[in-house]
């Protein structure tokens, strides 16, 4: 067999080696005079990385688990193999405390109480909560008041709470922010998310206005997203940055079934309240409940590291300034006691860590005038915490970072004739990736509202609240081969999302990983080779840090 078959493999790499040759030789010339070359990202090497690293092996890569130790290791490791100079002194490690806090349901006897009686809810089924100020136990008591979005936005002419003093109440509320109107179409953004709907800035809001808790009413719709990734969210363990601005006594979410059982209780229609809360002379509602009893969490300390390695530049001035490609690391670890308990996370964010390895090693080979710096944070799924502690305490200054390209869940379907470059218009990124996209013969996805707020829920939002021009680089959606069939692989991957099921598949095409990771790579040459870096769009209120 093998002697038949020899003879004519050897004729057929003949026969591609001398055009394929030639016309390198040609373009690599022409290339030189132009730019210099940007070196291949490779498949193997991503796809290697990527199946170890979503491998049950690394157990899900969680937060204070030994599965995250291990990734901390592996990219530490692999750094250091490809050459990279460490970023923070004579480490690839930067140091990221964080609080653990664990809800313990059955050593707690808190619970809803409306018309003198409790609701019948299950902790995890029906309802998630947990001190948001990393204290082991506290004592309710306490009133519920419904305070329909909780939002105060003086630029929108809407404050939810109208002077109302809410301290030491258990603020009730919706998810999102206000819908577009016939009359103001465009108030909130119309029907892209703003900062506003994001349940980081309502519990944010309720600590400034000194509330005792938050407990979110979610629908399906209003989240974006399924119960059940509130439920695995919320039944996990939680962290925070510590030393950081803390959380009310009590965070939580409660589903909308347990929601209308709540509000008829209370002697209240919830779809009633629902559509007061759409209109701007909405005014704060006391239910007739409370929440009563005691709740207890588990509190711990954790190290967790961001891994942080550079190229340096070529130039000798602008080898000073900086572009980083950053990616977290950690997903949700390994989570209860039957089943599959390892969530692999291999879509999220095995792919971008993977793929900045792979980015890594050829940037090496082909320097930018700028230095490149590869940054893989942790805990991005406990809310951007390793993004949130280097924007705090960059290893690079902020004012010589020219921009941040984060990755977070690459493509795994396949090559598409298009790429995703939301958030990037804020910035002059957005031109420069439009330039890097023709070159690519590839074309920019068309814009579609942010109605889910994909810009602040992920870590390149860190990087952008800093002022440092920022966006995630996302997947074409208009696929190449087999369009059909790549719409229901995608669909499908919405049902694998945040779950045990977000596995690894030998046999998945990365061809459209590859694609979306030289886009970045190019991206992030042509930035790092340019005259000047990229600038904020006038008017961005995101811009105000940089302009300091
Ligand atoms: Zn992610």
């Amino acid at each position: 067999m093998k002697n038949i078959l020899l003879p004519s493999a050897i004729a057929l790499s003949l026969a591609l080696a001398f055009p394929i040759h030639s016309a390198h030789a040609a373009s690599a010339t022409k290339a030189r005079a132009v730019a210099s070359h940007v070196a291949k990202v490779e498949e193997a090497p991503l796809r290697a990385h990527l199946a170890l690293l979503s491998s049950d092996s690394f157990e899900g890569r969680g937060t204070g688990q030994r599965g995250g130790d291990l990734t901390v290791q592996y990219l530490e490791s692999q750094s250091m193999a490809l050459g990279l100079k460490p970023a923070n002194g004579n480490s690839y490690r930067q140091l990221v405390k964080i609080a653990g806090v664990k809800a313990l349901p059955e050593q707690s006897s808190v619970q809803l109480v409306a018309g003198d009686k409790a609701l019948a809810i299950e902790f995890g089924k029906d309802w998630v909560w947990a001190p948001g100020d990393a204290k082991p136990e506290h004592q309710f008591d306490t009133e519920l008041v419904f305070v329909g979005y909780g939002i105060s936005a003086p630029e929108e002419k809407w404050d939810d709470y109208k002077g109302q003093d809410v301290k030491g109440k258990i603020l009730v509320m919706m998810v999102n922010d206000p819908q577009p109107t016939a009359e103001d179409s465009k108030r909130f953004g119309g029907k892209a998310l703003t900062y506003y709907g994001r349940w980081t800035y309502k519990y944010e809001e309720a600590v400034r206005r000194g509330a005792a808790g938050v407990l979110l009413i979610h629908t399906d719709a209003s989240a974006s997203y399924g119960w059940s990734v509130v439920q695995n969210g919320g039944t996990a363990e939680k962290f925070q940055l510590q030393g950081a601005a803390l959380g009310s006594s009590i965070q939580g979410w409660i589903s909308n079934q347990t929601a209308q059982q709540l509000f008829s209780s209370a002697g209240q229609d919830l779809e009633k309240m629902r559509a007061a809360a759409e209109r701007s002379d909405f005014k704060p509602v006391t239910l007739a409940a409370k929440l009563k009893g005691t709740a207890k969490a588990n509190i711990r300390t954790v190290d967790q590291y961001n891994v942080a390695a550079v190229v340096p530049g070529t130039d000798p001035k602008l080898k000073d300034e900086v572009v980083i490609y950053s990616a977290h690391w950690d997903h949700l670890g390994k989570q209860g006691t039957s089943g599959d308990t390892i969530y692999n996370g291999a879509v999220d964010n095995a792919s971008g860590t993977a793929g900045l390895l792979a980015m890594a090693k050829a940037a090496m080979q082909s320097p930018a005038k700028r230095s490149q710096m590869f940054l893989w944070v942790a805990a991005e799924e406990q809310g951007l915490l390793g993004s949130a502690l280097y924007a705090a305490q960059p290893l690079w200054p902020l004012d010589k970072t020219a921009a941040n390209l984060n990755l977070d869940s690459l493509n795994f379907i396949g090559e598409t004739r298009d790429i995703s470059t939301r958030g990037s218009e804020r910035t002059e990124l957005g031109a420069i990736a439009e330039k890097v996209a023709k070159s690519m013969q590839l074309s920019i996805s068309p814009s579609e509202p942010d109605l889910a707020g994909g810009y602040f829920r992920s870590d390149h939002f860190s990087f952008a609240k800093a002022g440092v021009p920022a966006f995630s680089i996302g997947g074409g959606k208009d696929y190449i081969k087999d369009p059909e069939g790549a719409k229901e692989k995608a669909k499908a991957y919405s049902k694998r999302y945040h779950q045990a099921a977000d596995e690894y598949d030998p046999s998945w095409d990365l061809s459209g990983m590859v694609q979306q990771t030289q886009f970045t790579l190019n991206l992030g040459r042509a930035v790092g080779d340019a005259a000047k870096m990229p600038a904020w769009k006038a008017g961005d209120p995101l811009g105000k840090a940089r302009a300091k």
